[in-house]
């Protein structure tokens, strides 16, 4: 059993009589308090419930609370005020013990059911005895401790104290090995002991083994199955990439068809690689922003894939003209949510085996915000046997809180099921058979972060922040349009409807509350402009408003841009001078991402300097005042170049250069597939290729995916045909290639090209 011996427990007194001296009750509450530092246990102490609250608030290593019932007034309100306490804690908290101190002759009503039912157990202040009372406070925070760790976690501490000698991997043997050298010493203590000592090859029985699922491993991958409403978790340890490419060796053959959203990430093209499937993609809409916006219901329909199926020309081989697997990007990285419940029932018309990657949104279960817009909804048990097997996969590392190249995949089991022996296999192909036992802790303390009433107040708490910031930008905004001057705009709805009393409002003047608890204010409803995405059907779409995006003048509503409009790759690069620094943009738009932690301060420093950028711009501040780093590399391009110089030359280079033309023209069609990406592949490897300069790329096969960063999807993928000197493809990547050499440090990733002397060259097949 975990205790308070080897974890510092630390307790919340609040009382008033800890200020006073010399009645009864102060001394007897300070007896309690000196009895507990005795056996130590840390104390802190308040004098009022609004401090107290405070206290509980922000320091979650408070593991205890004792709560004078009787503090102040003892009358009605104070026993409101209490009540509110518990209340607020319990949303939070199912489990940290309370106490609640009365003394009975001065109880002056009797207590509530509600309240009796959110305190733990009672101390009568004046006839218990302080060691008493001190040893029974004890108890309960062993309990808690106890009840605290999930099942992994637990068994670490306990392994981590029986220090065992070992004879085995990992050589630093508990990071001994590291002390014998000075830069190894420094390493070590950077990191710190616990590290290396929880550092341990697979040998140790007593913690189980992560490739048979087995053991305290075992438990807390059923642990996490459990909280986020699966048949089977695994736990993965390379990411989300390996989870994926797991999904997809266990579903999909050589020569099978597999439905690939097209907005997919990297290991989707590697799933491919590795299985020889042949993709045939859902294509998603683009808005005047650049935004990818979600695959339209339309495309999900069995005649709709029957017609793509027919008119791939790589299906013709396949061994069935059904798919055996699809995949679907949920939500998008712009923040893009589906209605899962009715893709799910769409796409199931036509596949057995459905993949939601939710790399981006481990945290949707938690929130009602995302009802019926994940993959695991409900309880795993409501999942019918004769509806498709389901898939999910989330990067805990990225929007929960774990370690780096943490995942975890999500199994319910239908129609299409692959049973868990057959499964491993292809979980034990992407994974290390020395994992990282921290990594496997982070995992599990992440699920355990989101379990019982904590999963809703964590991401309520980031929702309401992103929502705050949102309003203060729309306010700042609204302030200073008034005046004839512009500013940022919110990504989101400039309008919303309370559906409970039909009120109409502004964004910036909507009630909080509303923003934070309706979905209908973040769904992309059509016939409104702002989202750009007209033809979606009512519901099928929602913004996630943790997905913080901010629009800079230009672009206009018929998607033409204005004669002046301000680049946000300069913003970007101007931030970034401040230390901020954002998830993603594009010409358009800067996209910044809540996640828990976030907190007020971070973006209030978020609009001052977009605010600081506006003032700059508009005064046109010398580069060398403010972007010397993009002066610096190149003193020839931009000498004697202020601010908005360089932003009225980039907006007229995206004017000339019709970049968004060639991107929207690039993403409305796909290339010619003459190959599968398996075939590229291996040609690739076997050095059956040519590196191929853009001017003379024309009609080429590409054997790896052209990938323009934003917004990351593929224009190319290996295998397809990447068509005509002056057609889509090429000429996006021209104009992306002129942009880079125009605005030396501002060039866009384009992941798949190799770059040299200003010129993209990717590897074809040989012709
Ligand atoms: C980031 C990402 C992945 C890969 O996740 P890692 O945990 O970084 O390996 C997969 N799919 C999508 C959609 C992603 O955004």
């Amino acid at each position: 059993m975990a205790s308070s011996n080897s974890i510092p427990s630390r307790v919340l007194c609040v009382d008033g009589d800890l200020a006073g001296e010399s009645s009864t009750a102060s001394r007897r509450i300070r007896a309690i308090v000196d009895a507990l530092r005795e056996h130590g246990v840390e104390v802190i102490e308040s004098l009022s419930y609004e401090d107290g609250l405070a206290n509980l608030v922000s320091d979650t290593a408070i593991h205890c609370l004792l709560l004078d019932w009787s503090l102040g007034a003892n009358d009605e309100g104070s026993h409101a005020a209490a009540t509110d306490l518990l209340r607020k804690l319990r949303k939070r908290n199912e489990a940290m013990p309370v106490f609640l101190m009365a003394d009975r002759k001065a109880l002056s009503g009797p207590m509530t059911v509600e309240v009796a039912s959110l305190a733990d157990e009672f101390i009568w202040t004046l006839e218990d005895s302080p060691a008493f009372i001190a040893r029974r406070v004890e108890a309960a925070l062993d309990r808690y401790f106890d009840g605290l760790l999930p099942p992994f976690a637990r068994a670490l501490v306990n392994y981590n104290r029986d220090a065992e000698y070992s004879w085995a991997a990992p050589g630093h043997q508990g990071g001994v090995a590291f002390t014998k050298s000075p830069i190894g010493r420094l390493f070590h203590d950077a990191y710190g002991e616990t590290l290396f000592r929880t550092d341990m090859g697979i040998e140790r029985g007593a913690l189980g083994s992560l490739l048979s699922h087995s053991g305290p491993i075992g438990e807390s991958e059923q642990y996490a199955a459990r909280v986020f409403g699966s048949d089977r978790s695994y736990s993965v340890l390379n990411g989300t990439s390996a989870s994926n490419r797991t999904i997809m060796s266990a579903c999909i053959g050589e020569q099978q068809i597999a439905l690939c959203d097209r907005n997919c990430h990297k290991s989707i093209e590697q799933g491919l690689a590795i299985t020889g499937g042949i993709p045939v993609f859902l294509q998603a809409g683009r808005n005047r922003y650049g935004v990818i916006g979600p695959i339209h219901p339309d495309q999900m329909t069995p005649a709709a894939i029957a017609a793509k199926i027919a008119a791939n020309p790589l299906a013709a081989q396949a061994k069935s003209q059904r798919a055996v697997y699809s995949v679907v990007t949920n939500c998008t990285y712009d923040g893009m949510c589906y209605d899962a419940k009715s893709a799910e029932a769409l796409l199931g018309q036509s596949v057995d085996r459905i993949h939601f990657d939710e790399a981006w949104y481990g945290y949707a279960r938690f929130n009602p915000m995302y009802r019926d817009r994940y993959a695991m909804r409900g309880a795993a048990s409501s999942h019918a046997d004769d509806g498709p097997t389901v898939y999910a996969t989330h990067s805990t590392h990225k929007l929960l809180a774990a370690l780096s190249q943490t995942s975890f995949i999500h199994v319910r089991d239908g129609r299409g099921a692959i049973d868990h022996g057959r499964f491993n296999e292809a979980y034990g192909a992407q994974a290390s058979t020395s994992p990282l036992y921290a990594l496997i802790a982070s995992n599990e303390v992440a699920a355990a972060m989101m379990a019982g009433p904590s999963g809703e107040a964590l991401t309520q708490d980031v929702i309401d922040e992103a929502i705050a910031c949102r309003q203060a930008v729309a306010q700042v905004q609204r302030e200073l349009a008034a005046k004839g001057e512009w500013f940022f705009t919110p990504w989101n709805a400039p309008e919303v409807t309370d559906p409970a009393t039909g009120v109409r409002y502004a964004f910036a003047d909507a009630p909080a509350d509303l923003l934070a608890h309706e979905p209908s204010c973040w769904v992309l409803h059509p016939g409104e402009s702002w989202h750009g995405f007209d033809a979606l059907p009512d519901g099928w779409c929602l913004l996630d408003p943790i997905k913080f995006a901010v629009v800079a003048p230009g672009m206009q509503a018929d998607g033409q841009l204005a004669e002046q409009g301000i680049p946000c790759d300069l913003v970007t690069a101007y931030l970034g001078q401040h230390g901020i620094v954002p998830s993603r943009t594009t010409a358009h738009m800067v996209l910044f991402l809540f996640s828990m932690g976030v907190t007020k301060g971070k973006w209030g420093t978020l609009i001052n300097a977009l605010l600081d950028f506006k003032r700059d711009y508009d005064a046109n501040k010398p580069l060398a005042e403010v972007l010397p780093r993009v002066l610096a590399a190149a003193p020839a391009r931009y000498a004697g170049m202020g601010l908005k110089d360089l932003g009225d030359q980039m907006w007229a280079e995206l004017r000339a250069g019709r970049m968004g033309h060639w991107e929207a023209e690039a993403y409305a069609q796909l290339p010619k597939p003459v190959c599968t990406p398996r075939v590229a592949f291996q040609a690739l490897m076997a050095g059956e290729v040519e590196l191929v300069p853009l001017n003379e790329m024309a009609n080429r096969v590409v054997t790896v995916g052209v990938i323009p960063y934003p917004p990351g999807i593929p224009i190319v993928m290996p295998g397809e045909n990447i068509g005509p000197a002056d057609g889509a493809w090429i000429s996006y990547l021209r104009v992306l290639q002129h942009w880079a050499e125009a605005f030396p440090g501002f060039a866009k990733e384009v992941e798949g090209t190799i770059e040299k002397d200003g010129v993209y060259s990717v590897y074809c097949l040989k012709s």
